[in-house]
């Protein structure tokens, strides 16, 4: 339970919480973009922390941005909670469908726009807000607290693995939470407890030395966009199945009764296609539910293509080579390296005669499943319900966040990713924005949580 004082100051100093994310917001910490707004706003977040009584030291992954590892022993014998966010953000590209200068927060509506206001400098700044609490009403916090915010999430955490490794005792403690996640929808409290990895290729095909006359050697040379896009083709049956060797042989199915409470989340599918602007759900296996093609089970997806004249007009050439970008999303427990291996093996055996086929990896991620029966998850689901009058749901997550499988791998913690995204907030996209309410309600919640994870879980259940 939440000491009502703590409750009492969050309510009293929502303006000062709210000011708290603006500065944050203003920093455009771009992960592709310049260091210096990166490192200002990681001296600013180590301000924050030091003011608190935190020890700070910022550490880049490899000649990454910087990130802000903190700690706070209040007492050796309480437990140690890990929190991770992430203060670096996506590009605000496309600039002119903003409303407001995306790192100028304006408030509309009810809501705070900025980019990074849900994803994920919002979440962040409610866990200064709920520390800032407790330090102000009660001079410490009720357990040890470590903070990994990091500065690069948003490409992919280069690095963080080996960062990991080398960091493991610095960040040991007994439970994680993260909160870069969200609701299943607006009034629907949830936690995700799996999240699918990653393969993300990049297939490159090249056939004769230069671009030549389709006329003069149409017929004759194969064509490497025709070749390509047939490889893409072949990569999927005619029911979505995946055709890629061994792909689907490592898959821990889902139990039945998880099975049966996704078919009891409020979820509809013409709903959600119509939120897409599509007519019906055509992607993935025939046959199955779309929250389970979407938590469950594997994909391939092309992300981008490229080849041959793309200029206006024609041009009457058989392309010298062709590329596209894929993505694999994984499930548990599949294995990046085994299925980057079947997508070798995939192209080797569908590559016509007469052109090459190269493949690049990009990035990888393993797929990650978290204990829900732990003290810190149901000090969690005890908060969310406190705090958001509803019991939270138990859903998957279709993405990935890496550093959820690296707590689990390197830490050995299962995290508990206890998030406040609403759906309709546009992360990556213009106009992101995240509601006051749920901001000052996120904080609230946060302050619960650890009241409820520092008397060993939550009311007992
Ligand atoms: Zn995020």
């Amino acid at each position: 339970m939440l000491p009502p004082a703590i409750a009492d100051y969050l309510e009293t100093h929502r303006d000062e919480n709210l000011r708290l994310l603006m500065e944050l917001l203003r920093f455009p910490t771009l992960s592709t973009g310049p260091d210096e707004p990166t490192r200002a706003c990681a001296a600013w977040l180590a301000g924050k922390l030091r003011a608190m009584g935190f020890s700070v030291e910022l550490a880049p992954a490899g000649a990454g941005k910087p990130n802000v590892i903190a700690s706070a022993v209040v007492d050796p014998s309480k437990p140690t909670l890990l929190i991770y966010e992430h203060y670096d953000v996506q590009p605000p590209e496309p600039l002119n469908e903003w409303l407001s200068d995306p790192f100028e927060p304006v408030i509309r509506d009810g809501a705070i726009y900025a980019r990074g206001s849900d994803d994920d400098k919002g979440p962040l700044a409610a866990y200064l807000a709920c520390l800032g609490a407790y330090k102000a009403v009660t001079g410490t916090f009720p357990v040890n607290i470590k903070c990994f915010f990091e500065g690069q999430e948003e490409i992919g955490s280069p690095g963080l693995e080996g960062f990991f490794l080398e960091h493991a005792d610095e960040l040991a403690a007994d439970a994680a939470v993260i909160s870069d996640s969200g609701f299943f929808a607006d009034d629907v409290p949830s936690i995700t407890y799996a999240l699918r990895g990653l393969v993300y290729a990049e297939i490159t095909v090249t056939g004769p030395s230069a671009d030549i006359h389709s006329g003069s050697h149409g017929g004759a040379i194969t064509n490497p966009v025709n070749a390509l896009a047939r490889i893409l083709t072949a990569a999927q049956d005619a029911d979505g199945r995946v055709t890629l060797p061994g792909f689907y042989d490592d898959i821990l199915p889902p139990a039945p009764e998880e099975l049966a409470d996704w078919a009891r989340l409020p979820h509809d599918d013409a709903a959600y296609a119509a939120s897409m602007g599509v007519g019906a759900l055509g992607g993935g296996e025939r046959g199955l539910p779309s929250l389970q093609r979407r938590w469950s089970r594997p994909t391939f997806d092309a992300n981008g293509i490229v080849g041959g004249y793309t200029g206006p007009g024609a041009k009457t050439i058989i392309p010298a080579k062709a590329s596209a970008k894929v993505s694999m999303r994984l499930v548990p427990n599949q294995r990046p390296e085994k299925i980057a291996d079947s997508l070798r093996r995939f192209l080797a055996d569908n590559t016509p005669p007469g052109v090459q086929v190269s493949l690049q990896f990009h990035s990888n991620s393993r797929p990650v499943l978290l204990a829900t029966d732990s003290p810190a998850m149901t000090a969690a689901k005890d908060a969310l319900a406190d705090v958001f009058g509803r019991k939270p749901v138990m859903i998957r997550g279709g993405g990935s966040v890496p550093v959820t499988e690296l707590i689990q791998r390197i830490l050995g913690l299962d995290s508990v990713l206890l998030g406040f995204g609403l759906p309709g907030n546009n992360v990556h996209s213009p106009n992101e924005h995240f509601p006051l309410d749920q901001y000052h309600r996120a904080a609230l919640c946060l302050a619960t949580f650890l009241a409820n994870f520092a008397q060993g879980g939550g009311h007992g259940r």
